[in-house]
């Protein structure tokens, strides 16, 4: 079976919202669930923790610890092949059967403007770091902020941070100016869950030039199943649309550059055959009509294991 590293999920949200819901078998209440990622070949999934904006200011540093602990409880306690990665080896001492999971963050809010929050989280687990959601904080605009501002001094110092603990930085929902000026300074950067511009103008999506770039830093992006971010046609996207963006990726000479970040279960709509995490094995059916195996399994997995800087 192709081995799947999937870098967004919004699964520790969901849970948050709903005390009841189990991991392990949650029915149709989530998209990715334990059952779900073995029927399809997880071999990999990160876990981001997404504090919603009706959240207060003062309450968003705890509330990201109680999706810390969800994360531990919930998803890894208590469901035994559930494995917590920190570091690449984790990684390749997974066994056959078990499954890694990784911690990581959607916009640094939650950390105000204080960095030992950041080191915090970094201790609990966390090794990706996004920047923003879509609106401004401390450290950077987001893609929605009109004014389109980039890095501030504070931000600055989370990239460096992110570099000196080997933590990925995560470029989607940045925006353009952010995205240029993390760039500069970040040495791992990734953009977890993002499209082509080209194919479709969406803020959330990147321009040719951005994905040049990342792909002279080594960076992975990860194409994500966000019907919005995919065409026009909202209410009909299928699995070829998905192809389109990668064939794109790769004509710009990014073939080692494509992962894909779901965002299963950050999302309400879905793409016809993905309306689950059980649809990957669809879309690698798909993949294996146009590419080979070797391309597909850097595509679903080994590109982003190539790349996880810890
Ligand atoms: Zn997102």
């Amino acid at each position: 079976m192709t081995k799947i590293f999937d870098a967004h999920c919004d699964v520790l949200y969901k849970m948050w919202l709903n005390n009841n819901i189990s991991f392990k078998d949650s029915g149709d209440v989530l998209h990715v669930n334990y059952e779900n990622l073995v029927f399809a070949g997880s071999k990999v999934q990160c876990f981001a923790i997404y504090i919603p904006e009706s959240v207060r200011f003062d309450d968003r540093f705890n509330v990201a610890l109680e999706m810390v602990d969800i994360f531990y409880e919930r998803v890894i306690e208590v469901n035994p092949m559930m494995k917590l990665v920190l570091e690449k080896t984790d990684i390749v001492n997974l066994k056959e059967e078990e499954i890694g999971a990784i911690l990581t963050i959607e916009g640094c809010d939650a950390i105000g403007h204080d960095l030992v929050k950041l080191k915090t989280l970094n201790r609990l687990g966390v090794r990706s770091v996004g920047l923003t959601w879509n609106f401004a904080n401390a450290v950077a605009d987001g893609c929605r902020e009109k004014r389109n501002g980039g890095l501030s001094n504070f931000g600055r110092e989370v990239v460096q941070i992110n570099n000196d603990l080997k933590m990925w930085t995560d470029v989607s929902h940045l925006s353009e100016r952010s995205f240029w000026d993390t760039m500069e300074l970040a040495k791992f950067p990734i953009a977890s869950h993002s499209n082509v511009y080209s194919l479709f103008q969406h803020p959330r999506n990147l321009k040719d030039a951005q994905i040049k770039a990342m792909i002279e830093k080594k960076g992975i992006i990860g194409i994500t199943f966000v019907p919005y971010f995919l065409n026009e046609n909202v209410q009909n996207t299928h699995i070829k649309d998905i192809l389109n963006h990668i064939d794109y990726i790769c004509a710009l000479g990014g073939e080692k550059n494509i992962g894909f970040g779901s965002d299963f279960d950050g999302i309400d709509d879905t793409v016809n055959g993905l309306e689950n995490y059980r649809g990957y094995k669809l879309l690698i059916d798909e993949l294996q009509k146009h590419y080979s195996d070797e391309q597909i399994s850097k595509f679903c997995y080994q590109n982003f294991v190539d790349n996880f800087p810890n």
